[in-house]
């Protein structure tokens, strides 16, 4: 089963006219610098998750200069709890390239749009498409799921081959005109027809084309090559309380929440000795009291974070701790403009909203007995309290 690429652009132009999103933020007072900056944030994120931060951050920056002026930690306060936070740090680094490189343009060809970090060739085809109405194809997630169904592919779609396959197929059906509305229409029906479960054929203007559907495979495809089992690790976060203020540092500007704040935080589950020791060697604190506060599991797309968050409530300010220099003392009541991964957020709130009376020291030290058998206390052959 096979369609013509003038006949699919035909139907799904057609539907796009009758039933496509034409009223997205982004599609509002259309400039090539909004078109990027909803596209990254696009990139793995849904539509509805992404209007509220889309419009936060045009607000604070409306335009590319604004932003390659931007100070790293405010672009990441606004970023905070979308994730992926390399995007934004990309986006800073972008517009200031655009600055310095591009006469404060954003290119409109391939090439040097991918020089810019954090644009891949799809994410370059989106906007030359739909900033530019060049004929450049795009092959997300949405467009990769219509074309593997509309072929009835059952190959993995993640398998290299199969990936350049659909890429010559998103470029055959890609027209040279209205390119714009092809790209919004062929991404629309992914997500609001052709959705990951319960493909809504009846109502799809490809129906009578889709091999998938015709086979009544619809709901299978979609492939992917089965996904590795997500390792497990855990961390105890330790939050350091003074005076109602919450010792965070900031983390390297590369790897996981980079340039963002968090927690001190200790590989493995809570050990007493191990609390102890890292506070006195850090702060030259002596540790008296501590409770835990409820633990959660944060999910990376590589491995699973188990998160133990001890609180450890100190009297006086430790003089080892210099405030300025990537650490702060944090007030949650009068927050600053600074960005927190979301796990630390959760945390902060579990922090305001928990019983400082229950599980102090000695709850935490029968856990820790329960948990004294952890790899580092048997290697110190250290006892818990
Ligand atoms: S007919 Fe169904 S499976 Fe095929 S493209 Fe349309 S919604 Fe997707």
């Amino acid at each position: 089963m096979s369609i013509r690429p003038q006949q699919f652009q035909k139907l799904l132009l057609s539907w796009f006219d009758r039933h496509g999103r034409k009223h997205l933020p982004w599609q509002k007072n259309k400039t090539p610098y909004r078109v990027w900056i909803s596209e990254i944030m696009l990139q793995q994120t849904q539509v509805a998750t992404v209007i509220p931060y889309y419009e936060q951050f045009m607000q604070h920056y409306p335009d590319l200069s604004s932003l390659a002026m931007a100070n790293e930690d405010d672009v990441l306060h606004l970023w905070a709890g979308l994730g992926y936070y390399s995007r934004a740090r990309n986006l800073l680094r972008a517009a200031r390239m655009i600055i310095r490189d591009f006469a404060g343009k954003l290119p409109n060809n391939a090439e040097q749009l991918r020089q810019l970090p954090g644009i891949g060739e799809s994410t370059a085809g989106a906007i030359l498409s739909i900033a530019f109405n060049q004929p450049a194809a795009i092959l997300d997630g949405n467009v990769k799921r219509v074309l593997a169904r509309l072929h009835a592919v059952t190959q993995p779609v993640n398998d290299k081959k199969i990936e350049t396959r659909l890429w010559e197929l998103a470029k055959s059906y890609t027209p040279s005109r209205r390119t714009a509305d092809y790209t919004q229409a062929i991404m629309d029906l992914g997500a609001t027809l052709c959705t990951r479960s319960k493909p809504q054929c009846a109502a799809c203007p490809l129906a009578s084309h889709c091999a998938a559907h015709q086979l009544g495979i619809a709901d299978q495809l979609p492939k992917k090559k089965s996904a590795r089992k997500l390792p497990i690790r855990t961390s105890t976060f330790i939050i350091l309380e003074y005076n109602g203020k919450l010792l965070l540092n900031k983390r390297p500007s590369s790897g996981i929440w980079g340039g963002l704040w968090s927690f001190p935080e200790i590989p493995g589950a809570p050990d007493l000795s191990l609390l102890r020791a890292f506070c006195r060697k850090h702060y030259q604190i002596n540790v008296t009291t501590c409770r835990e506060l409820e633990s959660f599991r944060h999910t990376f797309s590589h491995y699973h974070l188990d998160i133990q968050p001890v609180v450890i409530p100190i009297r006086r300010k430790p003089a080892k701790i210099m405030e300025g220099a990537g650490q702060i003392w944090y007030n949650p009541s009068q927050p600053e403009a600074i960005g927190l991964p979301k796990p630390v957020q959760t945390i902060i709130g579990h922090w305001e909203n928990c019983d400082d009376t229950t599980n102090t020291l000695h709850e935490a030290a029968k856990r820790s007995r329960r948990i004294g058998t952890t790899a580092a206390s048997r290697r110190n052959g250290e006892k818990n309290l």
